[in-house]
């Protein structure tokens, strides 16, 4: 038996085909395009999926179903909207795939999609309650308890990134709020936490022009004051945020993913030392560390789902 897991991000879909003891068989990557609100996502999915069964002579009736990570909250298989593909409304995703595939389709969010990848074949195989974290463009997330997903009563359980973590911010989010764990702990969080270091005249070898997270590690790595200062504001308030966060799921452990989070050692040291400083004692020891199947996770975890 096979399972096909997707990951449908603002710029790329990923198509994984995997047997159902989680060995990757086969992977393609199709660009999302964006013309008429993203209209061909899913034909251009369906393609796609067609294309590798195809190529690796995997019949229908031998794949168990089609699992589809989203980058939105989603509902019982609905997407309830999308910003990023600029949707606004409810989509039936599932029904539209099984519409266009002929295979059963189970649809979740997308961070979600990744805390059940690392759960099946990565960082979590020995565990059952587990927080992971996406940071990103943006800051994603996923609780699992006892093996299953919280999606909440409207499947917003997991949104980390909107939790308020400075209560008189200037920083605005995307969602409409401000002071959010992601206007600081994002890829875009931390590159403004060293601007605005910079525009109060801080000496730094950094400069505001085209810098990125990955430039701020690296000045970190070597020392410079001012991406020493921003590592240290993007890990006090992650570090707050998942103390909160394990008071009230208790997790074994909490793993950092996404394109941030690569960063290495230095992402893990200082979120490890401001959680230390904000954890209930008996929390305290929860186990933090980097997620192990890095952008895969998502299509591991969106074909996991059809397997269950
Ligand atoms: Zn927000």
């Amino acid at each position: 038996m096979y399972a096909v897991g997707i990951d449908v991000g603002g710029t790329a879909i990923k198509i994984g085909l995997f047997e159902k003891n989680g060995r990757l068989v086969d992977k393609k990557e199709i660009p999302t395009r964006h013309e008429n609100n993203c209209e061909f996502v899913f034909s251009d999915m369906a393609e796609a999926v067609k294309e590798v069964l195809k190529n690796n002579s995997v019949k229908k009736k031998n794949v168990s179903g089609i699992g589809i990570g989203m980058p939105g909250p989603v509902v019982n298989n609905v997407v309830q909207h999308c910003v990023n593909l600029g949707w606004q409304n409810k989509i039936d995703a599932a029904g539209i795939t099984e519409k266009l595939t002929g295979i059963k389709t189970v649809v979740l969010n997308d961070a979600d999609a990744a805390g059940y990848g690392e759960l099946w074949q990565g960082s979590a195989k020995s565990y059952k309650n587990v927080v992971l974290v996406t940071i990103g463009t943006g800051v994603g997330g996923a609780v699992i308890n006892n093996g299953v997903l919280i999606e909440g009563f409207g499947g917003s359980a997991g949104e980390i990134g909107h939790m308020t973590v400075e209560m008189n911010s200037k920083r605005h989010c995307n969602c409409g709020k401000n002071g959010c764990l992601e206007t600081y702990a994002s890829a875009t969080g931390i590159v403004r936490t060293a601007e605005e270091l910079l525009d109060s005249g801080e000496k730094s070898v950094l400069t505001k022009e085209n810098l990125t997270a990955r430039d701020i590690f690296d000045a970190a790595k070597n020392g410079d004051n001012v991406a020493l200062k921003t590592v240290d504001v993007f890990g006090k308030y992650l570090g707050m945020a998942l103390a909160n966060i394990a008071v009230v799921t208790n997790p074994e452990i909490i793993l950092l993913s996404g394109g941030v989070a690569y960063a290495g050692e230095i992402i893990t040291d200082i979120v490890k030392k401001y959680f230390d400083v904000f954890a209930f004692k008996s929390v305290k020891n929860t186990e933090i560390k980097i997620a192990s199947l890095k952008n895969e996770a998502g299509i591991y975890g969106a074909a996991y789902t059809t397997l269950s």
